[in-house]
C-alpha cells in the first residue's frame, strides 16, 4: 500500500453534470457556476446553474418514477437491497469520495475519512434495514368493521442540503426517503457539488431505476426555490439558516401544502460543572466547537463555565486552541481546514469583530491564518453574555464563547434564553446534575459527559426555531411516510 499523503491534484473528479431521469445533464440555460477549493480559492471545476426549467424537468422525472415507473412496485426488500448495494460502492470508494469530499469543502481529510465516510456508509445500512420493515397496524373499531392502517411513500420529495457535512447530509435526506419507497429531486448546496454528484453514479451502478434520485446543482433563490413551491413536490425537506428554513415553510404553504421537515440553525449550551474531570471537560469543549472548522448546526457555541473553575478551565481551552492545527487539510497533521467559502469567512470575522465590540474579551487568535485560502485562526472570548451578538447569533465558525454561571437553575435558565433548540450538554460526575439539565434545556439532543455523539438509529433535530420533524432513526423515517386507513365492512 502506498503511504505517499494526497493532494488536491490527486483527487478524482467525477461528474460535473446535474443527474435527471437517469441522465446526465447540463442546464436547460446553458449556465454554468464555478465550485472553489478553500484552501487555495482555485477554481476547482465548473456545473450547472439549475433553474426553474431544469427543476421541472426533475420533479417531472420523480414524479413519473413514483407514478408509473417499476420503484412502485419493487418489493421493500429488494429496495432495502439496493439501498445495501450502493452503501457497498460507497464503502468500496471511500477514500475516493473522501478525498473529494475534502477538496470542495475543505475538511480535514483525517476527519472526511474517520467521520464522513463511516457515519455516512452505516446511515445507508440503517435504513436499508427499514426498507422491508414498514407495516401499519390492524385497529379494533366499534361495529362490523375490519380496520387497518398502510404506511405509504409520502410521495416526491424535494430534498435541500447544506455544505458542511455534504456526503453524511445527503445519507440522512436519500436513506429514509428511499427506504419508505419515495422518490427524490435533491438540490445540494452551491459551495459543495462534487461528493453528491458522484455518489449519483454510484446509485445508477448499484441499480435504482431513473428518476429515483435526481440530483440538482444551483443555487437557493433560482433551483431551491422552484423545488419547494413545486405543486407536483409532495414533500420539501431542508437543511440550512433557519431564515431559509422560514421562506422554505412559506413556499410550502404558498403552494400545495406540502410536508415540511426542517433541520436549521443552534446556539447550543454546552455546561461544564466544577465537579466534572476537567480534562475531559476541556477535549469535550474544543471538539464540541471547534470539529468542522466549527461548521456544526450543533456546535457547543455557547461554553457555560461553573464559576469556581472558570479560570483554569479557560486555560485549557485556551492551550487547546493556540495548539490546534490550522493548515492545508490534505496534510496528515491538520486538523483545521478553512471555512467553507469567502462570504462563511467574510461573516465569522464580523462575529469576531462584533465580540470585541460588545465588550467580550478575546483570549486568542481572532485573525486570519496566511493570504490564501480561508483559514481562521481558533478564537476564544470569555466574558460573553446571552446578550451580545456573539452569545445569541450562530456564528458557524472557530469561535468559541465562554459564559460563567453559579448556579443550576440560573444556567438552565440562561441556556434556554435562545430562539434555537437544537443540541445540548452537560459535563458533572453528578447524576442528578445531568439529569437536571437534561430535563430542563428545551433541545433536541442532550449528550451527557460526550459531545457530537450521533448514530443512524438516534434521532436528531430542533425544538423551537431549530427545526421541525427529527432526521434519523425510526422517528426520521416516519417522516417519509403516509399513514392510510382502510375500513372493510365484514
Ligand atoms: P448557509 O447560509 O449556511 O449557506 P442556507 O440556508 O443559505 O445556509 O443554505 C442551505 C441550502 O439551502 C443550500 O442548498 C442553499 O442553496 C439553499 N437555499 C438558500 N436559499 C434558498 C431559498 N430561498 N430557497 C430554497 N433553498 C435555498
Amino acid at each position: 500500500m502506498s503511504t505517499a499523503i494526497p493532494t488536491a491534484r490527486d483527487v478524482k473528479l467525477g461528474p460535473t453534470r446535474m443527474l435527471i431521469g437517469g441522465e446526465w445533464v447540463n442546464a436547460a440555460s446553458g449556465k454554468t457556476f464555478e465550485t472553489v477549493n478553500p484552501a487555495t480559492e482555485e477554481l476547482i471545476a465548473r456545473v450547472p446553474d439549475a433553474d426553474e426549467a431544469d427543476v421541472n424537468r426533475a420533479v417531472a422525472a420523480a414524479r413519473q418514477a413514483f407514478d408509473s415507473g417499476p420503484w412502485r412496485k419493487i418489493s421493500g426488500s429488494e429496495r432495502g437491497r439496493l439501498m445495501t448495494r450502493l452503501a457497498d460502492l460507497i464503502e468500496a470508494h471511500k477514500d475516493e469520495l473522501a478525498r473529494l469530499e475534502t477538496l470542495d469543502n475543505g475538511k480535514p481529510l483525517g476527519d472526511s475519512l474517520a467521520a464522513d465516510l463511516p457515519l455516512t456508509i452505516a446511515c445507508y445500512r440503517y435504513y436499508a434495514g427499514w426498507a422491508d420493515k414498514l407495516h401499519g397496524k390492524t385497529i379494533p373499531v366499534n361495529g362490523p368493521y375490519f380496520c387497518y392502517t398502510r404506511h405509504e411513500p409520502v410521495g416526491v420529495c424535494a430534498q435541500i442540503i447544506p455544505w458542511n457535512f455534504p456526503l453524511l447530509m445527503q445519507a440522512w435526506k436519500l436513506g429514509p426517503a428511499l427506504a419508505a419507497g419515495c422518490t427524490v429531486v435533491m438540490k445540494v448546496a452551491e459551495q459543495t457539488p462534487l461528493s453528491a454528484l458522484r455518489v449519483g453514479e454510484l446509485i445508477q451502478e448499484a441499480g435504482f431505476p431513473p428518476g429515483v434520485v435526481n440530483i440538482l446543482t444551483g443555487f437557493g433563490p433560482t433551483a431551491g426555490a422552484p423545488l419547494a413551491r413545486h405543486m407536483d413536490v409532495d414533500k420539501v425537506a431542508f437543511t440550512g439558516s433557519t431564515e431559509v428554513g422560514h421562506l422554505i415553510m412559506k413556499y410550502a404553504a404558498e403552494s400545495n401544502l406540502k410536508r415540511v421537515t426542517l433541520e436549521l440553525g443552534g446556539k447550543s449550551p454546552n455546561i461544564v460543572f466544577a465537579d466534572t474531570d476537567l480534562d475531559a471537560a476541556a477535549e469535550g469543549a474544543h471538539f464540541a466547537l471547534f470539529f468542522n472548522q466549527g461548521q456544526c448546526c450543533c456546535a457547543g457555541s455557547r461554553l457555560y463555565v461553573e464559576d469556581s473553575i472558570h479560570d483554569a478551565f479557560v486555560a485549557r481551552l485556551v492551550a487547546k486552541a493556540r495548539a490546534r492545527k490550522v493548515g492545508d487539510p490534505f496534510a496528515r497533521d491538520t486538523q483545521q481546514g478553512p471555512q467553507v467559502d469567502k462570504t462563511q469567512f467574510d461573516k465569522v470575522m464580523g462575529y469576531i469583530e462584533a465580540g470585541q465590540r460588545d465588550g467580550a474579551r478575546l483570549e486568542c487568535g481572532g485573525g486570519r491564518v496566511g493570504g490564501r485560502g480561508f483559514f481562521i485562526e481558533p478564537t476564544v472570548f470569555t466574558g460573553v453574555d446571552e446578550q451580545m451578538k456573539i452569545g445569541q447569533e450562530e456564528i458557524f465558525g472557530p469561535v468559541m464563547s465562554v459564559i460563567r454561571f453559579k448556579t443550576i437553575d440560573e444556567v438552565i435558565q440562561r441556556a434556554n434564553r435562545t430562539v434555537y433548540g437544537l443540541a445540548a450538554a452537560v459535563w458533572t460526575r453528578d447524576i442528578e446534575k445531568a439529569l437536571a439539565i437534561a430535563n430542563g434545556v428545551r433541545a433536541g439532543t442532550v449528550w451527557v459527559n460526550c459531545y457530537d455523539v450521533f448514530d443512524a438509529a438516534a434521532p436528531f433535530g430542533g425544538f423551537k426555531q431549530s427545526g421541525i420533524g427529527r432526521e434519523l432513526g425510526e422517528y426520521g423515517l416516519s417522516n417519509y411516510l403516509e399513514v392510510k386507513t382502510v375500513t372493510v365492512k365484514v
